[in-house]
């Protein structure tokens, strides 16, 4: 057994050695020596200690990924794209507190978030949604650069980036000539998501790792403190970090990352700056999706030039026309580009762009690229048409400002963006039922509105006794998995779902606060518009979808195939019934998540910014501007003391 420990230590020093600093100090035949060793005594005692290297094999393939809910949410990034809103998140911050920046390079992979527990490695996750994410602890045993023992005994979460190094790719695809992967994002994100573990060992993925993401005990005070934590923890972490005391410093450091990383064997999109204090970033809290202390600055995307072949028209889910253009393949970004998109009609004309003419494209982040405008015309360029009617059903096309609209609302295209928005994973969250399998269901089995999910059958995929093309038994019980679960969404995601106009995820949760569909559908103009988040325009739209005797009936229906809305629950008894509360600064007792917790435990609710509707502000230690603000609208402020007393 000592001989065993012995032989751990060693191998995963070695493996430190090889793999994150990238200085190996034995050979291979050395390692593998000791490693044979090893498996050997493994096999005889039948004992493998759990931070044993010959744990990273990864094990057999699996059937699917399960679902796992991170402790602490893992949110995405704000994005600035110009010089501009750079200088407003610098202006933001400045609001907040005084702050120093951290700058790293952005790349670009796939998310990942590893948790350990007494010291041990236990679970891979991918971010997912923020909230939740897929179990790939398989897939990332079989990736070096991370430690599966620490020192640090609490739960821990860190988050990193999984990538395939540039070179490692082009290694694979000289070795794989008939199945090249495609980029390096694509590569990595394919690699950490196969359900087969030996697969994301060929492909020999990375992660790099940048933040803590939670801890339990103790904590760390800036981003600095975070980066070296991860390194004294045998983590590989990113190795460009500037501290940056001003704008200026940040803006030179974000020219040095766009230079520099063209030599990077990682690719890399971008810069990521963060206010480097722990204390600044609590006061300034995060919005329903980022965080509002760290921005992502893009790196103007990569353009191209190529010929439009031929512009068809798209139909949306409000029944918008969108012209996209098929073009000549061109090598933009690591990728191959077909199709480029021309945002609507007026868009088309402005941009004068006609069919064979030479066109500029840009690929950013968007799936399909952007035609920025002509460049030359030929002989035989031909202004694109017009359309007077419907593409799709030949409706009447209606044109509001620089859009077309298909006037009918049953337009099938429509319905299926329709059915795609509602299973989509914000919204009902119907896994698998992608746009391409609706419009299959639209077009052989009727499919047309929400309710209609709920009747599928495996009957419903067959015809003349055999299933359809493309369609196996498994993928079909899926399906039918998925939409069976859906049944039972939250309220907010379903407000979200249903489609109703203007109702985005923020303004669906203001809603979902009313506990149910009948109360929200019974609330007034009044009550409406004195939410947050709903707007004069958006309040009438609500009015009119609950006032249509259809939205009516197909609600009804999906009540009877047993879809049931849950609100949240929400406590309205205790000691902070009907305060609006914002915390600032920070409490000794504990962290604000817990805080606003404990708050929503006894009836309040809390709220990010201080405002009119304000009626309690709790200031911790170097609390900010946000208590400034509160006693200039003479709200109420108590400190930690008289709140733990409250609670
Ligand atoms: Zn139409």
């Amino acid at each position: 057994m000592d001989r065993m420990r012995e032989l751990v230590d060693i191998l995963n020093r070695w493996g430190y050695e090889y793999y994150v600093l990238d200085a190996p100090t034995v050979s291979d035949r050395e390692y593998d020596k000791l490693y044979d060793e090893l498996k050997e005594l493994e096999r005889e005692t039948g004992v493998i200690l759990p931070d044993s290297p010959t744990r990273r094999v990864g094990g057999d393939p699996i059937k699917g990924f399960e679902r796992h809910t991170h402790i602490a949410r893992l949110y995405s990034l704000d994005k600035a794209v110009s010089e501009d809103e750079l200088s407003a998140f610098f202006t933001r911050v400045k609001k907040a507190g005084d702050a120093t920046f951290t700058v790293e390079y952005k790349y670009d992979g796939l998310t990942v978030c590893l948790t350990y527990e007494g010291g041990r490695f236990v679970r891979a996750t991918t971010r997912g949604n923020g909230v939740e994410g897929e179990d790939v602890t398989a897939q990332a045993l079989t990736v070096q650069s991370f430690p599966l023992a620490i020192s640090y005994k609490g739960v821990l979460e860190v988050r990193g980036e999984a990538v395939i190094r540039l070179s490692v790719l082009g290694q694979y695809n000289a070795e794989h000539p008939d199945d090249p992967l495609k980029n390096a994002r694509n590569a990595a994100a394919g690699a950490i998501r196969n359900l087969d573990p030996k697969v994301t060992k060929t492909r020999r993925p990375e992660i790099f790792f940048y933040d803590v993401n939670y801890m339990s005990e103790g904590g760390v005070l800036s981003q600095v403190e975070a980066m070296e934590f991860l390194k004294r923890e045998g983590f590989q972490t990113f190795p460009y970090l500037r501290v940056c005391s001003s704008p200026e410093e940040v803006f030179a450091a974000v020219d040095e990352i766009e230079v520099g990383r063209r030599e990077l064997d990682v690719l890399t999109d971008g810069a990521v700056i963060k206010v480097n204090e722990e204390r600044v970033r609590s006061d300034m809290g995060a919005t329903d999706k980022f965080p509002r202390w760290a921005i992502a600055y893009k790196f103007e995307a990569e353009e191209a030039e190529t010929t439009v072949e031929r512009v068809f028209w798209q139909v949306g889910r409000t029944g918008k026309l969108t012209p996209l253009a098929e073009v000549s393949p061109v090598e933009l970004a690591g990728a191959t580009v077909r199709r480029a998109t021309l945002n609507n009609y007026g868009d088309l004309t402005k941009k004068d762009v006609k069919v064979h003419s030479r066109v500029l494209i840009r690929r950013s982040n968007e799936v399909i690229p952007e035609i920025l405008g002509a460049v030359s015309h030929v002989e035989g360029s031909v202004p694109v048409e017009k359309p007077k009617t419907c593409p799709y059903c030949g409706s009447a096309v209606e044109e509001v400002g620089a859009n077309l609209f298909c006037t009918n609302a049953n337009c099938p295209p429509r319905t299926v963006q329709r059915l795609t928005h509602y299973c989509s994973k914000n919204a009902a969250d119907v896994e698998g039922m992608s746009e391409a399998t609706l419009s299959v269901l639209y077009e052989r089995c009727g499919v047309r509105k929400f309710s209609d999910l709920y009747r599928l059958t495996e009957e419903s995929f067959t015809e003349n006794g055999k299933f359809w093309d493309g369609f196996g038994k498994k993928k079909i019980s899926n399906l039918l998995e998925a939409v069976e679960k859906s049944k039972r969404v939250p309220l907010e995601r379903f407000l979200y779902a249903i489609g109703i106009e203007g109702i985005g995820r923020v303004a669906a949760r203001d809603l979902a606060a009313f506990g149910s569909v009948e109360a929200v559908a019974a609330l007034t103009f009044e009550e409406l518009v004195a939410l947050e988040n709903v707007g004069e325009i958006t309040a009438r739209s609500i009015l009119a979808y609950f006032a249509d005797a259809e939205n009516r009936e197909e609600l009804s229906r999906l009540r009877e195939a047993g879809v049931m809305p849950y609100a949240r629950e929400r406590v309205t008894e205790g000691k902070f019934a009907g305060e609006s509360v914002v915390l600032t600064g920070s409490l000794a007792s504990m962290s604000r998540t817990e805080a606003q917790k404990r708050v929503e435990a006894l009836g309040g609710v809390c709220q990010s910014a201080v405002s009119a509707k304000t009626t309690l502000v709790v200031a911790g230690e170097k609390a900010g501007s946000k208590l400034e603000k509160a006693k200039k609208l003479g709200i109420r402020v108590i400190g930690e003391e008289e709140f733990l007393a409250m609670l």
